[in-house]
């Protein structure tokens, strides 16, 4: 069946919230994924942030379907060595401190949600007074009702309001943390790196500010690591080094790369303020912690190590980025590791917005990008990416951009 039938099948058959797709992919070999028409792209977006390992990574394939064949999924009336397992890894790697303990979810979302009820829970029983929730401006959380309510852009929110309450946006700078933060404030959830937004990274010592306030008025302080977590930005977690030790987070939240392409979520309560919030019958999941998922999260996490994936997501990160400033018509290209923004300058002449142009340009010339904004450009490519696939697409941007300008 040809590709834009089926395309017309969607139309038909699927709500479309996502607005059209516009290929639909068949197969996917390491950094490369096939359409229905037999065409190959360099994938750039790895599914958005979430393919660590490219696709059909042997190890991780052969660890999904070991599992698969062995126990697919059982109620959270028991567990699974596979769970303990990854929870024991993912404790040690983002450097909790003893004591720390880990939820398991289906999506970041859901990470979130358990995240926010953990907040809620903990502020109604220090302090009555405690009924406000911080979150940035520009800050991305997920769809559901409760993520929505921290998540900032208006056009999200307004078609669902009333969204559950309590919650102010507030400027990422340390005067208006400062100006914002009091005894009656419950919580305050931030990404790292602003990923939705165009990878804007939080400005220098607003996370020490953040962990020092909170902590100061007795607030609970959400990492939302969905996107920046689990190798992207070349550590395990993009605040590792500067949320650490005394300055750990209370709640740490992480999907996406996680599962390496496999449906998963967590959520690690850091510290004792949060790990004994949500006791026995306060929260839940039928799915959560699934032997499959479990399986797929410790096999990217055994490839990431194996593979040293931290390293290569550090240096190709430096390759990219270093080649996008060297080419006409990219400025400020920003992000750490393989999670990278950059803008389009746009000359008068151009009619509507440059990026999504981009993305389809770079689309026919055979590599997946994705636009977060009207001239903002985001790349997310595997972490297994090569330093000839970053080259093949720097040569190609400048006509990449050529073609954009003329459509
Ligand atoms: N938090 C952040 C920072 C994200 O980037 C995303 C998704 O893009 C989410 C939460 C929501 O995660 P999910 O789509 O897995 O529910």
């Amino acid at each position: 069946m040809r590709q834009q039938d089926l395309l017309d099948d969607y139309r038909n058959d699927l709500l479309g919230v996502f607005g059209d797709p516009t290929l639909v992919l068949t197969e996917g070999k390491g950094c490369f994924v096939t359409d229905t028409d037999g065409r190959t792209y360099l994938d750039l977006l790895g599914g958005i942030a979430v393919n660590a390992l490219g696709h059909g990574h042997a190890a991780w394939t052969e660890a999904i379907s070991h599992q698969a064949g062995r126990l697919g999924h059982v109620s959270n009336f028991f567990t699974t060595p596979e769970q303990l397992r990854l929870a024991r890894k993912l404790l040690e790697i983002t450097g909790a401190p003893d004591g720390a303990k880990a939820f398991f979810t289906n999506s970041g979302t859901e990470a979130n949600e358990a995240a926010l009820k953990l907040v809620r829970s903990h502020g109604n029983s220090a302090d009555p007074r405690k009924i406000r929730l911080l979150a940035l401006k520009h800050g991305f959380h997920g769809r559901s009702t409760g993520a929505l309510a921290v998540t900032s852009k208006e056009a999200y929110r307004a078609p669902f309001e009333p969204l559950p309450g309590g919650v102010e946006f507030i400027d990422p700078t340390v005067d208006a943390l400062e100006h914002a933060m009091d005894e009656d404030v419950a919580g305050l959830i931030l990404e790292p790196i602003q990923g939705e937004a165009g990878v804007h990274p939080l400005p220098e010592g607003f996370l020490e500010a953040a962990r020092r306030l909170t902590k100061d008025n007795g607030a609970l302080l959400v990492v939302d690591e969905v996107q920046t977590g689990m190798g992207r930005t070349g550590q395990w977690l993009a605040s590792q080094g500067t949320l650490s030790g005394e300055l750990v987070p209370d709640v740490v939240t992480l999907a996406k790369s996680l599962g390496g392409g496999f449906p998963i979520g967590a959520m690690l309560a850091m510290t004792p303020d949060a790990t004994d919030v949500l006791g026995p019958g306060k929260h839940g999941t039928t799915f959560g912690g699934n032997p499959l998922a479990m399986a797929a999260g410790l096999a990217t996490i055994q490839a990431i190590e194996d593979e040293d994936l931290l390293e290569n997501a550090r240096t190709m990160g430096r390759r990219l980025r270093d080649g996008l400033r060297a080419i006409d018509g990219v400025v400020d290209v920003r992000g750490n590791g393989l999670l990278i923004g950059f803008d389009l300058e746009n000359s008068n002449s151009v009619e509507g917005p440059l990026g999504p142009k981009a993305v389809s340009a770079a689309r026919e010339r055979g590599f997946i990008i994705n636009a977060t904004g009207p001239s903002t450009l985001r790349l997310a490519p595997p972490l297994i990416i090569e330093g000839t696939h970053v080259d093949a697409f720097l040569e190609a941007l400048p006509a990449i951009l050529e073609a954009a300008h003329d459509a």
